[in-house]
Order: structure tokens, then C-alpha cells, then sequence
């Protein structure tokens, strides 16, 4: 069971998806038109974790994140270097998907971008004109918020803040001033537009989510994930325009993760007071560090970042893997059913209820470090027994798998491998088959799987 945070409900809720076993996720991907700041990674990395946790669970997870290549940033950066909006676009996407790497980053399923998604824009302009969401001024189409009373659910507006007629034509704007916002700009000169039935235009940047979801996940999905910036006015009008359009409420489950901050302000391109993936990595940062840090502190806090936290992350990465390096060094000794194996397989437990309870990525850790803990004093004494052994092999892979981290180190070189595979028939000649089936263990959670045939040990990467 994985119990999230609604931001509809403002409840920590049982995730129940529309189908059982599977999860539809959309999440609000980066805006192409710079690198993407370790702010917006620590976003991206969040929803990184809850994929790799609900797949723990069993769900099979269905991954929608957007590529906004047309809006009013990307135009202003194509204006200002006097290139095509599409070879911004491509550039920076491009470094997305680098810097997702090497942050560790699943792909998702699709990446669709906005600009490959007119059709199913038009098609939800043209159900919001005909149950009369939406008015023209100026050339342009916009949504009448007096025409959808539940405007405001999501962020909790008051409704006498609601400007009534006012209008916005800007896709990012401040809570103070809520007002009709644009579905469809006309054309400007020396901007990219596309002709439609309300005339040359382009999509204002909220319609493109609602259109980008619906069109692969369907008119309702289980999960909606960005950051809490976005609950205001992105997605209280993604919910306006999806409803007004289809009648159903498109998100069962809001998850928005909460800032990044540098010296207690939000991390941002407009301050000025952000790191790139790339300026880390160029002063020698270990990416998986940087992962480390981001996903150390539970989603709904707010995470200060600093040079020095950082380093912090490498060093409490430093300890999983020195003892992963040890633990994978060690002859197993006798015994079974032992009281540290409980003790562990204890450890094992609140690691995953702590993930379980709206994601506490703190509390996991901490219950990761103790079992370390436990099972360092008991290496110190002499060796594990071979219960211990496999719940602390166990924890490691645990976090392994839902950090997305690697605590041991890759085993890269097939020399380790046959080095490896050497030891296991030694155990197997003395008879250890505990040991043997340690050695097995330890290749195939490293990617290596073996084959015992009549002519010898073959083996292959999985
Ligand atoms: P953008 O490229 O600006 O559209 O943002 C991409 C994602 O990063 C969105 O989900 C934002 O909410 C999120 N985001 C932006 N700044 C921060 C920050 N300082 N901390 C956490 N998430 C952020
Ligand atoms: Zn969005």
C-alpha cells in the first residue's frame, strides 16, 4: 500500500488507481529553452521516485512527461539568438535528456512535445466553445473562469480574488492577479503560428498539458506531478480546461514537490541563484551525490541546497558503499535464524513503511543506516551468518532499487566477472554451496547472469 499526498484534498490518501495494478502518471517536464536547473531536477528526480516506488509495489506505471517547446520563454530565447524556435528546442532537449542521465533519471514512456499536439489542443478548444468556456478578443481565444464555478479547488483561491472580464496573456502569472487566461494567441510577426479555426495562432502553455495528457492517458489519470509552483495557474487551468472540456475531473491524485532553495529563496533562472547539473559536474561533483542530496529530503520539504550539503550526500554515499564493498568481501559464517537477522529484516521493514507513508525518504534512510550499523558491529566480530547476510543484502538492494542508486560498484570488467566466477566454484568444490550462492547473487544483482552447463560456468550480462 503507498499512501501520497493529495494536494486536492491537502490529505496524505491511499493511491488508488482508476485500474488495478497500473498507475498513469503525467508530469510537468522542463521548458526547452536553457539547461534545466538542479531546482528542476530536484523535481524530476522526486517523480523519478515515486516511479521506481510504485513499480516496487506493482504497479505497472504508465510515464507521460511533456516537452514545452513552444511558449513565451522558448520564443524569447529564438528571438534573442536569431535562430530557429526549433533548434533551441532540440538543443536543450537534448541536454535534458543528458542531464536526466546522468542524474539517473528513468526515461518516461513519452516525451511528447507541445509543438506535435495541435490536433488534440483544437479538439479540446473546440468542446470548450461549444459549452461557451471561451470568448475571442483581440484575435485571441480565451477561458471565461466565470463559466467554471469550481475554478480555484485546487490552489484554494478565494473567489472574490477572481477578476472578473480581466485578462492574461501571459503563460506564467502571480496569484494576485487571477484572471481569463489566453487558450490561443494570435499570431505575431516573426513568431511561429499554426493556422486553426480561431485563426494563426499558437497555444498558450497550459493548454498544451491538458491536451498532452488526455490525449495519453485519457480524459482521467491517476497522478499529475510538477512542482508546487505550478499548482497556481498552471494547473488549477489545466483542471478548468480538461473538465470544461470533457466533464471529468482529469486527475485523481496531485503530487507537487516542494522547492529547492539557495540561501532560503527559490532556485531560479529569474534570481539568478541556480547550478546547472553541468556547473556541479564541472567542479567535480559525483552526479549520483547530486541524486543523493535531492532525494534525501522527503518531497513536501523545502531542501536548502549548499556546497557543503552536497558534500554531505557524497559522504553518506561514501558509507553505503564502503559497506556494501565490505559486506561483499565477506566469507558468510554458520548459523541460522539469528537475532540480527530480525534485526535487520526489522530495519528492512521500516525502510519500506517509511516509503510507503507519502514517500519519507528521510526515515528510509535512516533505517537504511542502521541496519548498516548493526551489521558493521557484527563484521567487526568476525562475519555475518548467512541470514544476516541476505537481509543486509537485502536492504542494500532495497535502497538500490528505489534510490536508484548503486551501492555496489559495477562489476564493468569481465575479468571481474571470471575472477568472480572462479571463487563461486572453489565454494562449490568445497562444498559452501551458501557461499556459491552468495557469489551467484551478488553477478546477477549486478547484471550478470549464469549459466551452469555440462561444459562449465557460461555467463552473460542481463
Ligand atoms: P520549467 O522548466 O520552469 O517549466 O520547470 C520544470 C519543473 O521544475 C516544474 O515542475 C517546476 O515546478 C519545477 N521547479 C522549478 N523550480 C524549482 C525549484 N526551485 N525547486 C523545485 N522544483 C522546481
Ligand atoms: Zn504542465
Amino acid at each position: 500500500m503507498i499512501r501520497l499526498h493529495n494536494t486536492l484534498t491537502r490529505r496524505v490518501e491511499e493511491f488508488r488507481p482508476l485500474v488495478p495494478g497500473k498507475a498513469g502518471l503525467y508530469s510537468c517536464g522542463p521548458t526547452v529553452y536553457d539547461f534545466a536547473h538542479i531546482g528542476n531536477f530536484r523535481t524530476f528526480c522526486a517523480v523519478d521516485l515515486l516511479k521506481r516506488f510504485l513499480a516496487w509495489e506493482g504497479y505497472a506505471v504508465r510515464h507521460i512527461c511533456n516537452l514545452t517547446d513552444i511558449d513565451d520563454r522558448t520564443i524569447e530565447r529564438s528571438k534573442a539568438e536569431g535562430v530557429p524556435l526549433r533548434e533551441v528546442t532540440d538543443r536543450y532537449t537534448r541536454a535534458f535528456f543528458e542531464d536526466m542521465a546522468a542524474l539517473k533519471c528513468l526515461p518516461a514512456d513519452v516525451f511528447p512535445r507541445a509543438t506535435e499536439h495541435m490536433e488534440e489542443m483544437f479538439s479540446i478548444l473546440a468542446a470548450l466553445e461549444s459549452k461557451g468556456h471561451t470568448y475571442e478578443a483581440a484575435g485571441s481565444l480565451y477561458f471565461r473562469i466565470r463559466s467554471f464555478p469550481p475554478y480555484g479547488e485546487l490552489s484554494r483561491l478565494d473567489a472574490r480574488e477572481v477578476m472578473d472580464g480581466a485578462r492574461v496573456d501571459s503563460d506564467g502569472y502571480e496569484k494576485e492577479s487571477v484572471r481569463d487566461f489566453v487558450l490561443w494567441k494570435a499570431a505575431k510577426e516573426g513568431e511561429p503560428s499554426w493556422e486553426s479555426a480561431w485563426g494563426r495562432g499558437r497555444p498558450g502553455w497550459h493548454l498544451e498539458c491538458s491536451a498532452m495528457s488526455r490525449h495519453y492517458l485519457g480524459d482521467t489519470f491517476d497522478l499529475h506531478a510538477g512542482g508546487v509552483d505550478l499548482v497556481f495557474p498552471h494547473h488549477e487551468n489545466e483542471i478548468a480546461q480538461s473538465r470544461g472540456a470533457t466533464g471529468a475531473a482529469p486527475v485523481r491524485h496531485w503530487f507537487h514537490v516542494e522547492f529547492l532553495l539557495v540561501d532560503g529563496e527559490k532556485m531560479s533562472k529569474s534570481k539568478g541563484n541556480f547550478y546547472t547539473v553541468r556547473d556541479l559536474l564541472a567542479r567535480g561533483a559525483d552526479p549520483e551525490a547530486i541524486r543523493y542530496l535531492l532525494l534525501s529530503v522527503p518531497y513536501r520539504k523545502q531542501l536548502n541546497f549548499t556546497l557543503e550539503g552536497l558534500e554531505g550526500a557524497r559522504a553518506a554515499l561514501r558509507r553505503i558503499r564502503d559497506f556494501a564493498a565490505r559486506f561483499a568481501d565477506r566469507t558468510v559464517a554458520r548459523g541460522e535464524n539469528d537475532a540480527l537477522a530480525r534485526t535487520i529484516a526489522g530495519y528492512r521493514g521500516d525502510f519500506r513503511s517509511a516509503l510507503e507513508e507519502d514517500l519519507n525518504t528521510a526515515l528510509a534512510l535512516g533505517a537504511l543506516f542502521e541496519g548498516i550499523r548493526a551489521a558493521n558491529v557484527a563484521l567487526d566480530g568476525g562475519g555475518l551468518t548467512q541470514d544476516a547476510h541476505r537481509e543486509a543484502g537485502g536492504l542494500l538492494s532495497d535502497f538500490e532499487r528505489v534510490f536508484g542508486l548503486e551501492a555496489l560498484p559495477a562489476v564493468s570488467l569481465d575479468a571481474e566477472v571470471e575472477a568472480l566466477i572462479a571463487r563461486r566454484q572453489k565454494a562449490r568444490e568445497a562444498r559452501d554451496f551458501a557461499e556459491a550462492d552468495r557469489i551467484r547473487d551478488l553477478l546477477k544483482a549486478r547484471g550478470i547472469v549464469l549459466e551452469d552447463t555440462p561444459q562449465g560456468v557460461r555467463w552473460k550480462r542481463s
